[in-house]
């Protein structure tokens, strides 16, 4: 049998017991959810915000007039409400005409810069391979190239935050990547490194959890209650919310299903996992994992962008290979559905946002093997990011501290109130 590379070599275990507890979570302040209600019905009347979220009208006027003072929201050109009697009703909605905030995203092969606006919308994005993957090298070039994309494409609005998000065990509480076996990094203090670099203030998170916020924030399927999203890239994860908050875990730790035993079938012979088993999720389905099949079983590719395009051009071996992969991701979906039942299940893979029997393939899996989902189809859905899922997660970090806490300490803000 060969042995591991030096490279996949596990190193020696960390203990989750000698990192300190994230503490207790925060609570959403009454301006936060005064800025989340206007997100969500902008341009909105004062009064239907109180309505939607139980303030009294003098408390959110309150609200309303801190965040225009701080420029997050501004007065509509429109007016609702019947005209000529009284006061006319002067909406509110976000302002996007004043700031952005910068995301970062590190995947295994690749980093993505992106630039958004408060609404989540995606202003300017730039992808390039590494060159390097010593953390304080990409890091840094992090920084120049986000420098370089703000200069180009900011149009005179201020960049308030940056919001790094990459895969793995991620401790948004400390700053800190504290495990990313595919890129070599542990406990890389990433939002110290950064916060140097660029100036701004930094909020790091996993890619996972930073697209179940997006979703939250800013999906097609605005659920609030509770939310799983499965993550099927170059690395596997998950993340887990509910009434709206992302649990972490006392060690931020939740949502490490990379080495979820998938069971028997189809798995004699491959190749062991980086944990040394066989058959773990990640081992599975993972891109390295689909271009290794592909190798042995045709199409002949270069890579997983170059199999995705072939299975989107139709080419039956790489579809045949989506399918399966499906059938996988379906088979951890129906596992993570029993344990959470969270009212929406959400899959960010390639396949199952663009590949109709893909979707088909993984809620049929889901519906063979739940024992709590008995509606796969409304359940189940594909990430409302599909396509832009690397240039969002970053961004959804910033805005998710954001929108959680806009009287925070943001220091553009401060300035210009
Ligand atoms: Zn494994």
């Amino acid at each position: 049998m060969k042995t591991l590379s030096p490279a996949v070599r596990r190193p020696s275990p960390l203990l989750r017991s000698g990192i300190p507890s994230a503490g207790p979570a925060r609570r959403v302040p009454g301006t936060g959810s005064v800025l989340g209600a206007i997100l969500d019905h902008g341009p909105v009347a004062r009064s239907t915000v109180a309505r939607l979220t139980g303030l009294s009208p003098a408390s959110v006027s309150g609200h309303v007039g801190q965040l225009l003072a701080r420029g997050l929201v501004r007065e509509s050109a429109e007016t609702v409400g019947p005209k000529g009697l009284g006061r006319p009703h002067i909406p509110v909605e976000i302002d996007t005409g004043r700031y952005l905030v910068a995301g970062a995203h590190v995947a295994v092969a690749h980093s993505t810069v992106s630039l958004m606006d408060l609404r989540g919308r995606i202003v300017a994005e730039d992808r390039q391979p590494h060159r390097a993957t010593d953390p304080r090298r990409l890091l840094g070039e992090l920084a120049s190239r986000l420098a370089r994309l703000a200069e180009e494409w900011s149009d005179g609005r201020t960049v308030l935050a940056l919001g790094f998000a990459t895969g793995h065990w991620v401790d948004p509480v400390a700053g800190v990547i504290v495990e990313h076996p595919q890129l070599g990094w542990r406990d890389v203090p990433v939002r110290d490194i950064l916060g140097a670099a660029t100036g701004l203030p930094v909020h790091v998170d996993s890619h996972s959890r930073a697209l179940a916020r997006a979703e939250q924030l800013f999906g097609e399927t605005s659920t609030r209650t509770s939310t799983v999203l499965l993550f099927v890239g170059a690395v596997v994860d998950a993340a887990f919310a509910a009434q709206g908050a992302m649990h972490l875990g006392p060690r931020s730790g939740a949502g490490s299903v990379a080495h979820l035993p998938l069971g028997a079938g189809g798995t004699a012979g491959e190749a062991p996992c980086s944990c040394g088993r066989t058959g773990c999720l990640q081992s599975e389905v993972s891109e390295h994992a689909m271009v290794r099949r592909a190798a042995a079983r045709g199409p002949a590719v270069g890579s997983f962008p170059e199999l995705l395009e072939q299975a989107l051009a139709g080419e039956p071996r790489a579809v045949a290979l989506f399918r399966r992969r499906a059938r996988l991701v379906g088979r951890a979906a129906a596992l993570l559905l029993d344990m959470f039942d969270p009212e929406v299940l959400v899959v960010v893979e390639p396949g199952a946002g663009r590949i109709p029997e893909c979707l088909d393939d993984l809620r049929a899996e889901v519906a063979e093997r739940s024992w709590v989902c008995d509606d796969p189809d409304r359940v189940v859905v594909p990430s409302s990011f599909t396509g832009s899922v690397l240039a969002t997660a970053g961004g959804a970090v910033a805005l998710g501290a954001l929108y959680a806490d806009p009287l925070g300490p943001w220091p553009a803000l401060t300035a210009a109130s």
